[in-house]
C-alpha cells in the first residue's frame, strides 16, 4: 500500500491536493473555485448516475484548457469502502472535504453518517492518517430543537431530522478519530448558506426564483410552509473560505460559521419581492396568511400546509465568535445583499430562459 513509499508529512503537505466529495453541489463548486485559485489540484468524487448534475462545474471544466491537470472527477460513492480506498490511494490528497445530502432516511444514515467513517477508515487503510487533513461538512441542523440561543461550539445538540441524526454520528466519529488516531480532522458547523447556486428546493432559492418569475408574469403565486421559521443565512462563497481556513490551523478544532443574525422566512419573501419592485401587504394568519401585491391587489404568496414539516427546526441563530477570533473569518455578504444577488441571478436566468 501507499505507506510503503510515502514522503514525510511535511513534503507530502507541500503538494496541495484536495479531494472533495459532493463536488457537484453549491458548496463543492464554490470550494473548487477557491482551491483552484489558491493553486490546489482539485479532485472530486461523483456518483455514477445517469441523472447527476454537473451544471455548477461546467465553467471549471472549460477553464481546464488554461490549467490542465488541475481539476479531475472520479466516479465513487461514500457507500463503497473499497472504491474510497482506491480513490485515496490514487489521488493521495492533502486535504479532504465531505458534503452530501439525500432525501431518504436510511440512505442518508448510510452516506452522511457511515460515509464519513468509511472515508476516515480509507485514509487509515492507506496509511495516510498523519498526512491528510480532513474536513467534515457539519451543520447547524445538529442544533435542531435548540436548547440555547444563539448556538455556539459548546451548545448541546438536538437533531430533528434523519439528516441531522446522521450528521450527529459524522460529527462524533470525526472527533473520535481525531482523539483516537491523532488525525487532523475538523467539523465545520455551518449555518445555512445560500447563493444563486442553491438547490431549488431550499426556501431561499424557491423564493428568489418565484419573485423573479412572478415579476415577469411567468408565475402567479408562490406557495410556502412555515413563514415564521428563522434562519441564520449567509453566502456560500464566504463559508467555503472558512472551511479552508479551518484546515490551515496549527491544531484541528471544530468551528461554527454563521452570520450572527437571524431572519424569518417572511422577511426573505418581503426583501426578494422588493428587489423586483413589488411591495407586499400581508393578511390573515396561520394557514390563511397571504401576501398581496399592493399595486395590483393580486395574491402572490400563500401558505400550503403540505410544506409544514413533521418536526420543525424553528430557530437557528449562530454565534461565530470562535471562528472570528481564531480564524480571522467573518462573513462579508450581508442578508440584504444575499437576497438581492439571488433574485438578480434568477431574473437574468428567467429573462434568458436559461435553467439553473
Ligand atoms: P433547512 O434549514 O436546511 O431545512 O433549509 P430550507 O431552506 O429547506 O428551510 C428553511 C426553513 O424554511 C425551514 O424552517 C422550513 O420549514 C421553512 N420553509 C417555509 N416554507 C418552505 C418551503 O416552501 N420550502 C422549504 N424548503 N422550506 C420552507
Amino acid at each position: 500500500f501507499a505507506h510503503l513509499d510515502l514522503p514525510s508529512v511535511e513534503d507530502y503537505q507541500k503538494r496541495k491536493v484536495a479531494l472533495i466529495s459532493g463536488i457537484t453541489g453549491q458548496d463543492g463548486s464554490y470550494l473548487t473555485e477557491l482551491l483552484l485559485e489558491k493553486g490546489y489540484q482539485v479532485h472530486g468524487i461523483i456518483r455514477r448516475s445517469s441523472s447527476f448534475n454537473t451544471g455548477r462545474l461546467h465553467h471549471l471544466y472549460e477553464d481546464q484548457h488554461e490549467r490542465p491537470g488541475k481539476f479531475k472527477l472520479h466516479y465513487g460513492d461514500l457507500s463503497d469502502s473499497t472504491n474510497l480506498v482506491y480513490i485515496i490511494a490514487q489521488v493521495k490528497p492533502t486535504e479532504s472535504h465531505v458534503k452530501v445530502s439525500f432525501e431518504m432516511a436510511e440512505y442518508t444514515g448510510d452516506v452522511d453518517g457511515l460515509g464519513t467513517l468509511r472515508l476516515l477508515d480509507a485514509i487509515r487503510t492507506c496509511g495516510l492518517e498523519k498526512h491528510i487533513k480532513f474536513y467534515q461538512a457539519s451543520t447547524s441542523e445538529l442544533y435542531g430543537k435548540v436548547v440555547e440561543t444563539p448556538q455556539s461550539e459548546t451548545t448541546p445538540f438536538y437533531p430533528r431530522s434523519p439528516y441531522g441524526c446522521a450528521k450527529l454520528y459524522a460529527y462524533w466519529i470525526v472527533v473520535n478519530y481525531r482523539e483516537a488516531y491523532g488525525m487532523y480532522a475538523c467539523n465545520g458547523i455551518l449555518f445555512n448558506h445560500e447563493s444563486p447556486r442553491r438547490g431549488r428546493t431550499f426556501v431561499t432559492r424557491k423564493i428568489s426564483r418565484a419573485a423573479a418569475e412572478i415579476s415577469l408574469g411567468k408565475q402567479s403565486c408562490l406557495y410556502l410552509g412555515n413563514l415564521d421559521a428563522r434562519r441564520d443565512w449567509g453566502h456560500a462563497r464566504d463559508y467555503v473560505e472558512g472551511m479552508w481556513k479551518m484546515l490551515q490551523q496549527p491544531k484541528p478544532e471544530d468551528f461554527v460559521l454563521a452570520t450572527g443574525e437571524t431572519h424569518p422566512v417572511r422577511e426573505f419573501v418581503n426583501k426578494a419581492f422588493n428587489a423586483v419592485g413589488l411591495e407586499l401587504r400581508w393578511e390573515g394568519s396561520g394557514e390563511d396568511e397571504q401576501a398581496i401585491d399592493v399595486k395590483t391587489g393580486k395574491t402572490v404568496v400563500k401558505v400550503d400546509p403540505r410544506y409544514f414539516r413533521p418536526a420543525e427546526v424553528d430557530l437557528l441563530w449562530g454565534n461565530p465568535a470562535k471562528a472570528e477570533r481564531m480564524l480571522g473569518w467573518k462573513r462579508r455578504v450581508d442578508f440584504d445583499s444575499l437576497v438581492k444577488e439571488m433574485v438578480e441571478a434568477d431574473l437574468k436566468a428567467a429573462a434568458s430562459l436559461v435553467e439553473d
